[in-house]
This record gives C-alpha cells, structure tokens and sequence, in this order.
C-alpha cells in the first residue's frame, strides 16, 4: 500500500485539501483504488461543536460522523463514500489514548505524546487505508504550529517505517508575487527549512501562484529546496476548483507521483485513463 502525505508552508488557506484531492483524482483515473484521510489538529472531537460562521459548514459522512467540509472535496473528487475513521482528529486521538490509559492498558507505563499519540495517529491512518491501493493523508493546518507536531513526528515515523517507495511527501507552499512582479521563493525556503528541522524532506513541492509558475521559478525552488526539478509543480489560480486535476495533470503531477511510488506498470495506459 502507499502513502502520499500532503503539508502545507507559508499559510492555511492554501489549497491542501484540493491540491491532494486532485492528485487522487488523477490516481484513481489511472485505475488505482484511492482513499483519504484528513487530519485535523485541533483538540474537538469532532467538527460537530464548531460554529460553522468560524469553520464553514459541518459536512455530515454516511456513518453519521459530522467532519470538517474537507472530507466533502475528497468524497466529490474521488467519487467514494468515506466514514469519520478518515477524520483523524487531536481530540479523538487523546480521547482515545486517555480512556486506555484510565482502563490500566498500558501496564504503568508513563502515558507520552511520543511514543503513546504517535503510535495512535499511525494505527488510524494504517486502518483508514485498509483494501485500497493509495491513501492521501492531509495534515490540516501549517508546518511550524505547535498543534501539528505530534503528526509531523507520526509522519517522520511512518517514512522511517515504511519502505522508500511507499511513501511520498507533497508539500504546498505560496509563491507569491512581490511589487515588481516577480515570484517569490523565499517563503517556500522557509517552510521546507522548517519540515527538514523536524527531519522531514519533501519528495514534490507544489506552489500556489496567481499564475503558473516560471521555469526560473522551479529551478530556484529545487535548488533550494533539493528537489530535482521536475518535482516542482504550479497550482495556480483557477476561476473553479474542479478544474485544478486538469491543470495539475498538464504538469505532469500523476505521472511524477506514480513513477515516484513505482506504480506506472500498473496504472492504466494514459489512453484508457
Ligand atoms: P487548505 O486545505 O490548504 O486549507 P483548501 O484546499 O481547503 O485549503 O482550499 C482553500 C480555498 O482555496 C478553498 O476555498 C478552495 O476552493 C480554494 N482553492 C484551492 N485551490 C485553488 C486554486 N487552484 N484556484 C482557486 N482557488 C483554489
């Protein structure tokens, strides 16, 4: 089974969630069976308590799970019907945690994020991909913040546990554009700097322009970013959202992505997709 984690740099807002559920379009559109996982690191347990004027509205799963809209772009794109184990929240994670610490399950041993959380937000991700070929799994909110470290450790586990071609990590950062007309890496640096100070090392990073990014623009990003060029990607302004699997699809994202987790022979041939 593999694995395409998707951060994001810079700020929230960005476009994480469409950015990885077009990915999985493309995926699934190549034959693959895709799934997601949303990570949400806030301590609700769930979106149900959240004022929608704050959150945006509650989106309500099969199972009756009520989570954030986000899992409405994964169902939408992915034409699946997911449950709320593909909402992975801080609150559910401690939750959960708690009561077995409470029940004596863990023996007298001192309860700790690391090894305890992390353990928990790794088994919740493996259960939430059983039976399919990829599962996405977006870590809501912005590299740097507090709350989103116990995942950003789980992540860095889970790549140490994983073989090097079942796993893979897009992360979304702004480019933007400064007085003078010209894009901007800089901030990218910064937020890849930041996942590297936790041990992490992106394998593709996708930047979020008013335009298409410039080849210029990509080769600094690699430079810096030390990625090879051709895993530099632009998302960039679209007037609807259903039309970023296209886009990223003219840059070649899907073919990038599948060659990177070793999956091109058993993909569908690009005429068939
Ligand atoms: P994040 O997951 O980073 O918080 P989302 O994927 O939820 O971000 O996107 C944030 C907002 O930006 C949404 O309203 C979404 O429709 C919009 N958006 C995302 N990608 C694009 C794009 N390429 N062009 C225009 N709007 C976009």
């Amino acid at each position: 089974r593999k694995f395409i984690f998707v951060t994001g740099g810079v700020m929230s807002g960005l476009g994480k969630g469409i950015t990885a559920a077009s990915t999985g379009r493309l995926l699934a559109n190549a034959g693959f069976d895709v799934t997601a996982v949303k990570i949400d690191p806030y301590l609700n347990v769930d979106a149900g308590t959240m004022n929608p004027y704050q959150h945006g509205e509650v989106y309500v799963l099969k199972d009756g799970g009520e989570v954030d809209l986000d899992l409405g772009n994964y169902e939408r794109f992915l034409g699946v019907d997911m449950t709320s184990d593909h909402n992975v929240t801080t609150g559910k994670t401690y939750q959960h945690v708690i009561e077995k610490e409470r029940a004596g399950d863990y023996l007298g041993k001192t309860v700790q994020v690391i090894p305890h959380v992390t353990d928990d937000i790794k088994r919740r991700i493996r259960e939430a991909a059983e039976g399919t070929d990829i599962c996405l799994v977006e870590i809501g909110g912005t590299v740097g913040d507090i709350e989103g470290m116990p995942y950003l450790e789980a992540l860095r586990q889970f790549a140490h546990e994983e073989d090097d071609e079942d796993i893979l990590l897009t992360h979304v950062t702004l480019v933007p554009y400064s007085k003078n007309g010209e894009q901007k890496t800089k901030p990218t640096q910064h937020s890849v700097k930041e996942l590297r100070s936790i041990g992490l090392q992106p394998d593709i990073l996708v930047g979020r322009c008013d335009d298409e990014l410039d080849p210029e623009t990509k080769e600094k990003i690699a430079l810096f970013c030390d990625v090879p060029t051709e895993a530099v990607f632009s998302n960039p302004d679209v007037e609807d959202v259903y039309h970023v699997p296209l886009t990223v699809e003219e840059e070649g994202l899907d073919e990038y992505v599948m060659e990177r987790l070793d999956l091109t022979d058993e993909a569908l041939p690009p005429a068939e997709r």
